[in-house]
């Protein structure tokens, strides 16, 4: 269901017309990767590249007509920068968004949350393995082994050692947890790489909240006439759509500094906010009684400091590529690199995550391989 946020509603036609425009755009931005077309930096934008196409595509129609096409563009657009993990899509790169790819197959939620996924990975692996609660502080590497230092003061020394910190937690923490410093050409990558902030507000009511047979409410903000607005609160203007995942349970995402600045708001007053918007766009007066609302603060998470990485403009595949290679002598590698941010096809993706740790895995069985045989 797509509504405005006086409440009326959009045509499934116009909504029809925009995604088939956009579908096309998103293919030609992934093309500049795949045939390596240059794109000069001011340029290296997918909003920019989008935006442009799509205006010479308005050309004839009639203002109003233009305007609300626009205004379906700009939600597609808000919830593109949500998947892609950055403020806006003028924050992705339009050379490198191609080299992401989706994994076929449609989307799934995990009955029990994504921890059941975890219990499968780790059920091979004896419980006296895992180190829980132990925060590393240091790593230090030679040519002849590894030394992990955490801070409740417990050491180890391993011949290699698999960093898996997350993009967001390296960025703040590099200098400090690394000895001898990591080199040059990896500190430059992993700034270069964005890590954006991604956050959900969950909001549980007694009774069914969207219209019977929708399960996600569309909003299409009018982001050129805010001053006419029906919800005061800018930052809830970054929200593209309310998905329901149960009837009386509606999820709504938002990124950038909009998500970020959420996570410093009182949880009663968000709920407030999200209650506005909801009535403006669903056209109602009042609303099932709100039981519960729940915020997810990625930012503030010091053993995250953020969601997911993305390649912004000025910077490339290759930089995910420096950042997944291993420090120490090539035929002895002491410190391995995973996770998300170190997949050049998966990146941001929990999938990406796990492969990354299986190709760091698959590079130290090749080192001992032959030794074995
Ligand atoms: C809102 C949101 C929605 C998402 N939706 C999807 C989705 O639908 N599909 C999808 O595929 N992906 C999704 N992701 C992305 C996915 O969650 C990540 O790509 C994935 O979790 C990355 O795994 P990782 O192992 O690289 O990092 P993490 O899962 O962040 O794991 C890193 C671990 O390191 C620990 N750590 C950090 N610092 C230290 C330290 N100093 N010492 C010891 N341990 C430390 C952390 O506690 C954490 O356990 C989403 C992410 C967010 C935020």
């Amino acid at each position: 269901m797509f509504a405005r946020e006086n409440g009326s509603p959009v045509s499934a036609k116009v909504v029809e017309d925009v995604d088939w425009i956009y579908g096309q755009l998103i293919e030609q931005c992934d093309e500049f990767f795949r045939l390596s077309l240059s794109v000069p930096y001011e340029e290296d934008s997918v909003a920019t590249y989008v935006k442009n196409a799509f205006e010479t595509k308005l050309r004839r129609l009639p203002n109003e007509d233009a305007r609300i096409r626009r205004m379906v563009l700009n939600q597609r657009l808000l919830g593109e920068a949500l998947i892609a993990g950055a403020s806006t899509m003028h924050d992705v790169s339009l050379s490198q968004v191609g080299s992401f790819e989706e994994l076929p197959g449609v989307h799934h939620i995990i009955p029990g949350g994504f921890e059941k996924v975890v219990d499968i990975l780790r059920k091979d692996i004896p419980e006296e393995k895992f180190l829980m609660n132990h925060v590393v502080s240091g790593i230090a590497y030679d040519r002849e082994g590894v030394q992990v230092t955490c801070r409740n003061g417990y050491t180890c020394q391993v011949d290699h050692a698999v960093c898996t910190i997350p993009l967001g937690c390296l960025k703040d923490l590099h200098q400090r947890l690394f000895q001898p410093s990591l080199p040059i050409e990896k500190i430059e990558a992993l700034n270069r790489i964005g890590y954006g902030v991604v956050n959900k507000v969950v909001l549980e009511f007694d009774e069914r909240i969207l219209p019977t047979g929708v399960t996600r409410l569309e909003l299409i903000w009018d982001h050129e006439r805010p001053m006419t607005h029906l919800v005061p609160q800018l930052w809830a203007r970054k929200i593209p759509y309310f998905e329901a995942i149960t009837d009386t349970v509606l999820i709504g995402w938002l990124c950038g500094e909009e998500a970020e600045m959420l996570e410093e708001l009182d949880e009663n007053e968000i709920g407030n906010t999200c209650e506005t918007v909801l009535k403006a766009f669903l056209n109602r007066s009042c609303l099932p009684k709100r039981l519960r609302v729940f915020c997810s603060k990625w930012k503030k998470n010091s053993f995250s400091k953020g969601a997911y990485c993305y390649l912004p403009p000025g910077s490339s595949v290759d930089d995910i590529n420096c950042l997944s290679e291993p420090l120490g002598p090539p035929d002895k590698p002491r410190v391995l690199f995973a996770g998300e941010a170190t997949h050049k096809v998966y990146y941001s993706s929990s999938h990406g995550a796990l492969l990354s740790g299986e190709r760091e895995a698959e590079r130290l069985i090749g080192l001992y391989e032959p030794i074995a045989q």
